[in-house]
């Protein structure tokens, strides 16, 4: 397995619109193990591949304390949402900014497994809301787009002050 690299806003690459998954193969799933080591080591709840520079619909969550549920959704589509929940939220690609973000509070999502089989599951609380964060990420979305714009540019402009500093430190 190995560690991958995850980009940080304001990286362009962020933006791109993944193309769905046509197979599901052994390399798919070496990706996938590739993607949870990535997450548990971060440490973060949910990593989509857009994150990693893979273009592809895929993501993978784990919002147990203890990495005792994993999930990789493959082409996911929500197919049935309601209620409102209110979170902080935050993202590997955004370090160390957290901010209120208002989605749905139950869901319905449909995907593929990692065998390639169509499935359903129902969702709700931190893991419904970690899903619709990761499927934006397919979409060149991210959290801070819910923002201001005014919080959003002073967020990026941190943020670009710090990599600054970090490529002149070496
Ligand atoms: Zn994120």
């Amino acid at each position: 397995m190995a560690k991958l690299k995850i980009l940080e806003f304001p990286d362009p690459r962020l933006r791109k619109k993944a193309a769905p998954v046509a197979t599901v193969d052994d390399a798919l799933r070496v990706f996938i193990a590739d993607m949870f080591e990535t997450m548990y080591e971060a440490p973060g709840i949910g990593l989509a591949a857009t994150q990693v520079d893979v273009h592809k619909r895929l993501l993978v969550t784990d919002v147990s304390p203890d990495k005792s549920e994993p999930y990789v959704l493959i082409n996911p589509e929500i197919v049935e949402k309601d209620g409102v929940t209110a979170t902080d939220e935050g993202c590997l690609s955004v370090p160390g900014y957290y901010e209120e973000v208002e989605r749905a509070e139950h869901i319905r999502v449909r995907f593929l497994d990692r065998n390639g089989d169509e499935t359903e599951m129902e969702a709700t609380g931190l893991l419904a809301v970690c899903i619709q964060h990761e499927i934006d990420h397919l979409d060149g979305k991210l959290f801070v787009d819910y923002l201001s714009e005014a919080k959003r540019q002073r967020i990026r402009k941190k943020l670009e002050k710090e990599r600054r500093y970090a490529a002149v430190a070496l």
